[in-house]
């Protein structure tokens, strides 16, 4: 981008802050947002930080009809000092441009916006709640605003990021979930865009997650969607079984999402010499080391919950109860370890963590 600048605008009716200890995921957003515009032949431009407000859009906008829409999911974290820090900041930013260039987005300036998201923090640094095991959400996404029914990529783009305070996925402690291995719908095929953060792909999950929470399962195992035996992850987290000692996860295959968890966890495992391997992991095989008793852990990675350990598969009738339902030592480990590294309570061998400047520019 060439204007590198950020214009602010702060709001003068500053919203009540939700009680921290009930803080629902999603649903109450802070007082500002960041957001810039595209349009051909200028590209990006008009960074701006505003008070939160909704968005006025033409209804022919290209969004409503063909979905050319991106996101990212990341959270800030308060510390025992006060401070604010960001996980990993730098991969969702790589990973939107990634996305982008599936879903012919234009990139964006990785670190600009990068800088226009912590400055976004600063100002309202407020509302990152201080309570153990909360954080601030912070939701960049891109939609695609040409006025237009004609099927084509869009023209014009508007950037934008909200942010709002979530509390503790465990509450009550962490608790395995049970998971319904799917065999009739998919997430996402190879050659599709399944390895793009997109929308759509949450929307075609939709249907086979409702049908299987009113059987009583949290969320889906998704499967292949070729042969519908090798497993690619579960609800929108990727997967880990501890089999035998080796943790194995499926390989980026071109539908799978490369989450920023999942990295980090393999990473974490190399790091202290636990076997890993990034293969193919058939349902089959699953099942047979679940037989033999050599199916010792298996968990969901993600920004949201970190590690979601899974108590249950069920498989064609069959319901392969793993660890006795309790989270894995391994598991436990690992979702430890990452929280901790988040809220900056040890070293972060791997410089994972990027500090927000609370000295904002900006004068509140
Ligand atoms: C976002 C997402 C993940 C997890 O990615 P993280 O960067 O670890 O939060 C996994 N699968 C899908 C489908 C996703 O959309």
């Amino acid at each position: 981008m060439e204007d590198q600048t950020i214009r602010v605008e702060l709001t003068n009716s500053k919203k009540e802050k939700p009680d921290e200890n009930h803080l629902e995921f999603g649903r109450v957003f802070t007082d500002h947002m960041f957001i810039m515009d595209y349009a051909e032949p200028i590209g990006w431009h008009d960074a701006r930080i505003v008070p939160y407000q909704p968005l006025v859009i033409d209804p022919s906008s290209m969004i409503f009809h063909y979905g050319q829409s991106v996101f990212e999911g990341l959270k800030g974290y308060r510390t025992e000092t006060g401070d604010i820090q960001l996980f990993r900041p730098e991969k969702n930013f790589q990973r939107l441009n990634h996305s982008n260039d599936r879903l012919v987005i234009p990139q964006i300036d990785e670190e600009f916006v990068l800088e226009g998201i912590k400055e976004l923090v600063a100002i309202d640094r407020d509302w990152v709640p201080h309570t153990e095991g909360t954080s601030i959400y912070i939701r960049p996404f891109i939609i695609s605003t040409e006025p237009y029914l004609g099927v084509s990529p869009s023209k014009h783009f508007k950037f934008i990021v909200i942010m709002s305070p979530v509390g503790s996925y465990y509450k009550e402690g962490i608790n395995p979930v049970k998971i319904a291995v799917e065999n009739q719908y998919v997430r996402a095929v190879k050659g599709g865009t399944g390895e793009a953060k997109t929308g759509g792909n949450y929307a075609s999950s939709l249907k086979a997650q409702e049908i299987v929470e009113k059987e009583g399962y949290s969320q889906v195992l998704w499967l292949d969607g070729m042969e519908r035996k090798y497993i690619e992850e579960v609800g929108a987290m990727n997967v880990f079984f501890k089999i035998n000692g080796e943790v194995v996860t499926p390989q980026l295959n071109g539908s799978i999402l490369a989450g920023v968890t999942r990295d980090s966890v393999i990473q974490l495992l190399k790091y202290w010499d636990v076997p890993v391997s990034e293969r193919r992991v058939s349902m089959q095989e699953l099942y047979e080391a679940h037989q033999n008793g050599t199916l010792e852990e298996a968990f969901g990675s993600g920004t949201a919950a970190v590690i979601s350990p899974i108590g249950e598969l069920r498989w064609n009738g069959e319901h392969l109860v793993i660890n006795n339902g309790e989270i894995g030592e391994l598991s436990q480990k690992l979702y430890d370890t990452i929280t901790a590294i988040q809220y900056g309570k040890v070293e972060d061998p791997f410089d994972w963590i990027e500090k927000v400047n609370l000295k904002s520019k900006v004068n509140l």
